[in-house]
């Protein structure tokens, strides 16, 4: 932390001013810094380090990536050099438990210097030339320019039919759900029928649930494991051809998310198969819920399109996330001038919003650089493209 940091700020002193403010502090953020800070440039990196790791996964749960997906974009503080430096053997964890990954995080942050202020940002605008950001703790700082990477927990998916039918207290999103001991000899329905709701169906098996009900409507994904090395020239070509994704004909773009919902989203884990096969285990494809209420005594009546009736304690939705940038509660002070197409914000070939210095990376950024964005493999790659246009910007304006 420089001198006159935040942290030894009082907040009725004037802002703060950095160059950069990196808002996020998990895999896009921390990449985006460290790569920035290699580039020289000064920053204030604001978040909660991992904190959706930390918060929001499972610590049971174990990762589809491998140890080839990493967050430099350097190349040098990789999860392989990482698992080298402590003696592990990559095949000694596949998959890779969650837990180890968060070390990993960990490691790059100290290994990359970067310096995170665990605070949040309450509201960003721009009311002349530069940003101003307000943080939870009430310190205030100004910015050049601003890297957003908010990540996903913004938007989770809620179908309409569940505030209707059922009290708070019966119902989780898998983001906030992450212990299960409070299942154990419960029944519970999940909703949805990719990885997050069967690895949550295998957690809660592994805890003693007593029922565990899995509705989707498609078929069955089948257990095999997922191959990504094709993800690997398609990274090249966007960090080589400016645009390229975006600029690639609709049915080319299409055939790209296609392969990866194959890979990603028909294919479950192998290594969930043998936690699945349990008399508690029941799945029900080609259904979805028709009519639910809750009765008398703390259960919840489910009828589900086939005809069946179940009788449950409790609802977790598996619904996954769709993107919204309104949802973005610090983003309410420059929402108006961002340029948004179904929700996406509109991004640069470097991933500069209409907002001029106003980046946003991971997930938001899937429609113009494609799906491999909400996943740790883009992180290198938006980290170089960004501190490339950063670099341009900052010597351009006064900072
Ligand atoms: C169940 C599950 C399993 C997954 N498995 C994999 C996998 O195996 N491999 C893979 O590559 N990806 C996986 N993903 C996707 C992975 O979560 C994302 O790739 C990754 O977390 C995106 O990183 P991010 O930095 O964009 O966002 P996040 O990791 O969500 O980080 C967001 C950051 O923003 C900060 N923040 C939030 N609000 C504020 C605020 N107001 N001010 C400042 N900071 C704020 C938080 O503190 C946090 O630091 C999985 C996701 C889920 C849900």
């Amino acid at each position: 932390m420089p001198e006159s940091s935040p942290e030894t700020m009082d907040e009725r002193e004037a802002p703060f001013h950095t160059p950069l403010l990196v808002i996020g502090a998990g895999p896009y953020g921390l990449a985006t810094a460290a790569r920035a800070k290699r580039a020289g440039i000064e920053q204030l990196v604001v978040g909660k380090p991992m904190a959706f790791w930390h918060e929001s996964m499972p610590t049971g749960m174990f990762l589809r990536s491998g140890p080839d997906w990493h967050l430099d974009a350097a190349g040098e503080h990789t999860l392989i050099a990482y698992l080298k430096e402590r003696g592990i053997d990559p095949l000694e964890v596949s998959p890779l438990p969650v837990g180890l990954f968060i070390d990993y995080a960990e490691w790059f942050q100290k290994k990359s210097g970067v310096e995170v202020l665990p605070d949040l940002v309450r509201k960003l605008s721009k009311p002349d030339g530069h940003f101003e950001a307000t943080l939870e703790s009430g310190r205030r700082v100004t910015a050049s320019t601003v890297v957003a990477a908010p990540g996903i927990i913004h938007f989770a998916v809620i179908p309409e039919w569940v505030e209707q039918c059922l009290s708070p207290e019966r119902w989780s999103h898998t983001n906030h759900l992450v212990r299960f001991d409070k299942f154990r000899q419960k029944r519970c329905l999940i909703i949805g029928g990719r990885q997050s709701a069967f690895e949550w169906g295998a957690l809660l098996a592994d805890e003693g649930a007593e029922e565990i009900h899995i509705v989707y409507r498609h078929d069955s994904p089948a257990f095999s494991a997922s191959e990504w090395s094709f993800v690997d020239e398609l990274m090249d070509l966007t960090l080589t051809v400016p645009g390229w994704f975006h600029n690639l004909p609709a049915g080319e773009r299409e055939a790209i998310a296609r392969r990866f919902w194959a890979e990603g989203r028909l294919k479950l884990e192998p290594w969930l198969t043998p936690r699945l096969d349990k008399p508690s285990v029941h799945r029900w494809p080609h259904a979805s819920v028709a009519a639910c209420r809750e009765i008398p005594g703390g259960e919840i009546e489910v009828g589900l399109s086939n005809g069946t009736r179940l009788a449950v304690h409790y609802v977790i939705l598996a619904t996954g996330y769709k993107v919204d940038m309104t949802q973005v509660p610090y983003l309410v002070g420059v929402i108006d001038r961002l340029k948004l197409a179904d929700g996406f914000p509109i991004l640069d070939e470097h991933f500069q919003s209409s907002l001029e210095g106003l980046f946003i990376t991971g997930f938001p950024a899937t429609r113009d650089f494609g799906p491999f964005f909400g996943f740790v493999r883009g992180c290198p790659v938006a980290a170089t493209l960004i501190t490339a246009s950063l670099t341009k910007v900052l010597n351009q304006t006064q900072v």
